[in-house]
């Protein structure tokens, strides 16, 4: 049996995102009138907008 390596490689696609006071932003899950919604919010000001672009 050949040794065969592999490249196990993660694939992680996870984007990120800065707000412009500097803190990184974090997306929340919300639950609101039944549906699941995303919410980006600043760790660092609080700030909240409904997509991590809209920071900019
Ligand atoms: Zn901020």
């Amino acid at each position: 049996m050949a040794a065969v390596s592999k490249n196990s490689r993660t694939s992680s696609t996870t984007q990120r995102f800065f707000c412009t006071c500097g803190g990184e932003i974090k997306m929340k899950t919300l639950l609101e009138n039944g549906k699941i919604r995303n919410l980006a919010e600043c760790e660092k000001c609080k700030r909240t907008e409904r997509r991590p672009s809209d920071f900019i």
